[in-house]
């Protein structure tokens, strides 16, 4: 399989090359130049797979189709050590449950951080330390968190000799629990730093030493963050495992944030899963909700982006939602580069066809929730169902009630478990259930981490941590 850029067709690229260097140099995503077509025949094939053998080989057969430079007896083995029950604490991996009589939920948060994250990280962090380990190479993976990207990044590396990771986190916006789970890690080779400002301070910190090229090489910057390809790759897997468990054609409802999520469930799809619609969730930071119900992509600024009871999905400029427009404009580097690179556009950029394209063909669907929603649909769920769920799968049962069809199972993605959001639940219940309330003992535990104010601060620091 070769990749090319969205922004610029026509050079192409291996997986490995993609993954390594993350966003091209041109400012584009990468994508594979098609998406394999699954026989219904190879679809039957699969499901034994994973129903006999299990999720980590469901993932090397989906995986291998995208990834050709790795010798396969090493990549089996790469999904192996990722996938294990051990890390994700159930021998289905994303096991699906009932909510209600028309929704069921996706686990996807059984891994070590209690989010979806760690089904990509855990994976990427593996892919990254084979490929460091054979070429005699090290990296510094710089990168910014709101919350569950940082703890994930840092659960899937901790311990990696080829690799350290260096962590901003803005000072006293992230959940306690999310804090805890991140500073309380004492590995050598994971680096907190906690940054006076907001997410999107430390954001442009890691870009500005992004963008210095020098600095950059001379320390091998390297970065983890949602554009990254395996990152998606990894996600379409657990699309295939659900339908399976489900066993007929349904539609998914997606917390979204950054699009990555939902994007892998399209890619599920164009590859032959029998999937009838795509629901996009959001909150109060409702751009694509906007898009996909009245075809205007309008990014918003910091400033004009809300911070809301589901504080992941605080996101106003959606980056994997480039490459879903690549293909609804049907391959036009050009017009994507037009589009993409200015700075923050207002854009009426889809025309009717691309539009028509986007509800119709590939049957995407959109809802926005809101604070006083979520609460409710937290307290009902746990009240009615005896479930109790975190605030982002709650936006996403809400907006799914909204498209329920009969005959056709609506599956919501539980994209993080409610232990990491006590405070919402509290607020939802009036009380925090006993068992959420076990943080597995890190509110014991010492943290580590360091205080940092500026960019010149985090550049001098990593200087000194040179591996
Ligand atoms: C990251 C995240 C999201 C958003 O996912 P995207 O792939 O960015 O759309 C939703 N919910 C939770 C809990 C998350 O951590």
């Amino acid at each position: 399989m070769r990749y090319i850029s969205t922004r610029n067709t026509e050079k192409q690229f291996g997986f490995s090359e993609v993954i390594l260097s993350g966003l091209a140099s041109d400012g584009g995503l990468y994508i594979p130049t098609h998406y394999p077509k699954i026989s219904n025949h190879q679809l039957d094939h699969w499901r034994e797979i994973y129903t006999q053998e299990g999720y980590a080989e469901l993932a090397f057969a989906i995986g291998r189709l995208y990834i050709d430079d790795i010798p396969l007896d090493d990549l089996r083995q790469i999904f192996r050590q990722t996938y294990t029950q051990e890390i994700f604490g159930h021998p289905l991996i994303t096991p699906v449950r009932q909510l209600n009589s028309h929704i069921s939920l996706v686990g996807l948060s059984g891994g070590p951080t209690l989010s979806f994250k760690d089904l990509a990280l855990q994976f990427l962090g593996n892919l990254f330390a084979y490929h460091l380990q054979k070429r005699g190479s090290y990296l510094t993976i710089l990168g910014a968190t709101s919350g569950d990207t940082g703890s994930a990044a840092e659960y899937a590396l901790r311990g990696k000799g080829c690799l350290q990771v260096v962590m901003l986190s803005p000072e006293g916006r992230m959940s306690p629990f999310q804090q805890r789970q991140m500073y309380t890690l004492q590995d050598a080779n994971v680096h907190n730093l906690v940054y006076k400002g907001v997410f999107d301070d430390c954001q442009d910190v890691v870009k500005a030493i992004n963008a210095d090229i020098d600095f950059k090489q001379t320390y091998h910057i390297g970065a983890v963050n949602s554009i990254n390809w395996a990152r998606i790759l990894a996600q379409v897997v657990y699309y295939f495992a659900s339908y399976f468990q489900v066993g007929k054609p349904l539609s998914y409802c997606v917390p979204s944030g950054n699009f990555g999520n939902v994007l892998a469930g399209h890619i599920a799809r164009e590859m032959g899963l029998p999937i009838h619609k795509l629901i996009v969730a959001t909150n109060e930071n409702d751009v694509l909700h906007e898009f996909i119900s009245q075809g205007k992509y309008t990014p918003r600024s910091a400033v004009n982006t809300y911070a809301t009871s589901s504080p992941s999905m605080d996101i106003s400029k959606a980056s994997n939602f480039e490459r879903l427009a690549f293909q609804l404009l049907d391959g036009d580097g050009r017009q994507i580069q037009d589009i993409f690179s200015q700075g923050r556009p207002v854009l009426d950029i889809f025309n009717h066809k691309a539009f028509l394209r986007l509800t119709q063909d590939f049957a995407f669907a959109s809802g926005k929730s809101t604070h006083g929603e979520r609460l409710k649909t937290i307290e009902r769920c746990y009240r009615e169902h005896g479930q109790l769920i975190d605030p982002h799968t709650a936006d996403g049962v809400r907006v799914a009630e909204q498209f329920i069809e009969d005959g056709i199972p609506m599956l919501v993605l539980e994209t993080a478990l409610p232990a990491k959001f006590s405070d919402t639940i509290q607020q939802a219940l009036g009380f925090v259930p006993a068992d959420i309330l076990d943080d597995q003992g890190l509110a014991q535990l010492p943290q580590k981490f360091f205080s940092v104010g500026s960019q010149q601060e985090v550049m001098q620091y990593i200087a000194r941590q040179r591996l």
